[in-house]
């Protein structure tokens, strides 16, 4: 069904999901098979013929993830990194250049840095929260591409989209931009100009901490004219190299996605409610969290955003190793990497998710603490944050 007239939670339920023509189940099945019968040679039923290639799970789950980020197509894949890979070696060739930001998820960095570079394609680092920093790294001629996360992870930082689309479509460069931390609810990066969306969908598409999962989302009218077949590449290149999405895990990011309007609601509500806590305490000495007045990116999220998302990090007077027990303390808010999940998880990125990047620029303060805030009850998140931080 194409319900891309439909208000953002229509589509979630209903995008790519018709009641089965057969049965009348409502909801998509799990296609678990990996071959499909041929009336005849090369007689295909709707196209199945080996389910790396295409299965009507995963079908399901790529028009509605399509759907919702206001894209002509939706792909999934087996990790939000693998969905990077195939933009970036799908798109780049060696002897391109690419912008990524001084932020970037560790994992991006490390995908970009070990891989990616090896393979032929070089890159810069650029602070997005200033526009023009990107300007300056552009290689004319050679940059292809820029990557932009925004929030960034850990530290919230906010890129200016419609700004920087316009930076990279100058340079005939394409825009990415990696919609993980706010979702498809709260920003649509396709409409602000960007080219391409990226997700792992192992956080707050999927939602519920079961599932690891990619998704890349290509732009009707991508602006650049060497990237018109963008989308054709990517498709091949998720064949070609086969890290797709499994039934099951199709099914269970698609199951996530009726609920991401309810759910990052609720996020955005407690994310709220623990800032203010946090601001009425003396040994916060550093809040981030793009809803704060006091935020160098707020009145840009204010405008791409429509609130400000379920993520926020802090520093915490009295060093590193009183973060680290400060964390240990928590027993509601678990102890864990990832993020976008029902429950709140609280970390540390200099130890646990950022290691990778320590000694690089991209290394994060030591007293650092990274809060993925759940929907559970506000009052209880508090009382235990409360409790840990003594
Ligand atoms: C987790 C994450 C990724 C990588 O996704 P995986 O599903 O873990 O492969 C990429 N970008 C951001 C912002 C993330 O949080």
């Amino acid at each position: 069904m194409s319900s891309s007239n439909h208000g953002f939670s229509t589509r979630a339920i209903h995008a790519g999901q018709e009641p089965d023509p057969r049965t009348g189940a409502v909801v998509p099945a799990i296609y678990q098979t990996s071959t499909y019968k041929q009336d005849g040679v090369g007689g295909l039923r709707e196209g199945y013929e080996y389910s790396r290639s295409a299965n009507p799970t995963r079908t399901a789950l790529e028009q509605c993830i399509a759907e919702l980020e206001g894209g002509a197509r939706g792909f999934a894949f087996a990790s939000g990194l693998a969905a990077e890979d195939a933009i970036l070696r799908g798109l780049l060739r060696p002897g391109d250049h690419m912008i990524i930001p001084t932020d970037a998820y560790g994992g991006t960095f490390r995908l970009v840095d070990k891989i990616v570079k090896p393979w032929g394609v070089d890159y810069s680092l650029a602070k997005v929260a200033h526009a023009d920093a990107i300007r300056g790294e552009i290689r004319p001629g050679v940059t292809k591409l820029v990557w932009v996360e925004t929030p960034t992870n850990p530290l919230l930082g906010i890129a200016d989209i419609a700004a920087i689309a316009a930076i990279a479509h100058e340079a005939g460069a394409l825009l990415v931009v990696d919609n993980t931390f706010a979702s498809s609810y709260l920003q649509q990066p396709l409409s602000l100009g960007a080219d391409i969306v990226i997700h792992s969908t192992t956080k707050y598409a999927g939602g519920h901490s079961d599932v690891v999962g990619g998704a890349v989302v290509v732009a009707e009218h991508v602006a650049v004219p060497a990237f018109e077949d963008a989308a054709e590449r990517i498709a091949f290149h998720q064949n070609g190299l086969g890290a797709v999405s499994g039934p099951m895990d199709s099914w269970l990011v698609l199951r996530g996605l009726k609920t991401l309007s309810l759910r990052m609601e609720r996020h955005c509500d407690n994310a709220e409610r623990i800032v203010q806590v946090l601001q009425s305490r003396r040994d916060v000495t550093n809040i981030y969290y793009p809803g704060l007045d006091s935020h160098p990116g707020h009145d840009i999220a204010a405008r791409q955003m429509k609130r400000f998302g379920g993520m926020v990090s802090f520093q915490l007077a009295g060093g590193e190793q009183h973060a680290v027990d400060a964390i240990g303390r928590t027993e509601l808010w678990t102890l864990g990497e990832s993020l976008g999940g029902v429950e709140s998880l609280i970390e540390h990125p200099g130890r646990m998710t950022h290691a990778s990047v320590a000694g690089t620029e991209l290394e994060v303060p030591g007293d650092l603490i990274r809060l993925s805030v759940g929907i559970e009850d506000a009052e209880d998140l508090v009382a235990d944050l409360e409790q840990a931080l003594g």
